[in-house]
């Protein structure tokens, strides 16, 4: 979840383009073609019936309801327990107004619920947390969310950071494969959580509002890579859970290290939730490929976000313009704006759109 940092990266990015135009067009040049309106990319969407298997809404209104149904649109309502939040520390509430938003949008928004990861520790985690979980399966939930504080910020007695792969979250996956449901994992963040200041980098602006996850420095965090390996090591552990990774299975600036986890691991699928802006940096003809030879494995999802104070005007059309644009790069040839770069639209064949926006949210998330 990250709304007011995609505010601020479009702010940059409108700075970006309006300095690099300022800077490069001589008088004479041409006008550039007028960017597509979202209205029309806004009805191909909804054609296709779109699924955004990423989102986390914690309050509606009609206006909201009205986009739902315009775009023809439904979603996955993911929740976290995040003990930095007021309005995440709760587990229990909020799987209260998720319930009723789900019962009040007409099928329209669907629940992933999760688990409190912060009681691991007590003699009761695992029957609690799959008593909970089964009550919440037996109301609706379709899928169940790992968050980054596994790995990145929960502690056992000892000090040290719980990986997803600890023995206490083994009879939680179980029960999660045997209900037949879907496991939403984000585990780790992008590299540069790990790196070296990087401003050009589309996530840094969140590390900046963010502190707390920017960790690069810290002696004795656990690496990256060993917490995707713990992440891998559920995956080769549970071969009948199905695990979508989401945020492109935070392997964001590496498309064929995500192609090596999709081949060695079938039960594993990818969302590209907040990431759409790495694969609109990567060479357009790669990443086409990409999804087309993976085209059974990638969800779409944005990572958008209602918040309870959020103000309804402005995020719609946040909701909207980001739709818009992803349609415009997944499925059309048209050229946008990036960081200042003209990148060129995907123009991904139907079926392949058919997969991405809708036919994988239904396989690999039944339910939905
Ligand atoms: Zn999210």
């Amino acid at each position: 979840m990250k709304g007011s940092s995609r505010a601020f990266t479009r702010l940059i990015l409108g700075i970006c383009v309006a300095l690099s135009s300022a800077a490069q067009a001589p008088p004479s040049a041409p006008v550039p073609p007028k960017p597509a309106d979202d209205e029309s990319a806004l009805r191909a969407f909804a054609a296709i019936q779109p699924i955004d298997v990423h989102v986390h809404v914690f309050k509606t209104n009609p206006a909201f309801q009205q986009m739902l149904a315009r775009l023809n649109l439904k979603l996955l309502n993911i929740l976290v327990m995040d003990d930095t939040l007021p309005y995440r520390k709760q587990l229990q509430p909020q799987i209260d107004d998720a319930l009723a938003l789900a019962q009040s949008s007409r099928g329209r928004i669907a629940l992933c619920t999760t688990f409190d990861p912060y009681k691991v520790d007590g003699a009761s985690f695992d029957a609690d947390a799959i008593k909970q979980i089964d009550r919440d399966f037996g109301q609706g939930a379709v899928a169940v969310k790992i968050w980054k504080n596994i790995g990145m910020e929960i502690e056992n007695a000892g000090g040290q950071y719980i990986l997803a792969d600890d023995p206490k979250f083994d009879p939680i996956y179980k029960d999660i494969s045997n209900h037949g449901k879907t496991l939403m994992a984000h585990q780790a963040e992008p590299d540069v959580a790990w790196g070296p200041p990087d401003p050009s980098d589309p996530s840094w602006s969140y590390y900046q509002e963010n502190p707390q996850w920017y960790v690069a420095n810290r002696p004795g965090f656990p690496s990256k890579q060993s917490i995707l390996e713990a992440r891998d090591h559920v995956l080769a552990n549970n071969p009948k859970l199905r695990m979508v990774g989401v945020h492109l299975g935070s392997m964001e600036r590496d498309l064929d290290n995500i192609a090596q986890h999709l081949d060695k691991y079938p039960n594993f699928a990818i969302d590209t939730a907040a990431r759409m802006d790495y694969l609109m940096l990567m060479p357009t003809e790669k990443v086409r490929e990409f999804l087309i030879k993976y085209q059974d494995r990638v969800l779409y999802g944005t990572d958008l976000d209602l918040l309870p104070d959020a103000s309804f005007p402005n995020v719609l059309k946040d909701w909207q313009s980001t739709y818009a644009r992803d349609w415009r790069f997944l499925a059309t040839a048209e050229t946008q704006n990036v960081y200042g770069k003209p990148v060129r639209g995907l123009n991904l064949p139907q079926p392949v759109l058919q997969n991405l926006f809708r036919g994988n949210a239904i396989r690999w998330i039944p339910g939905l």
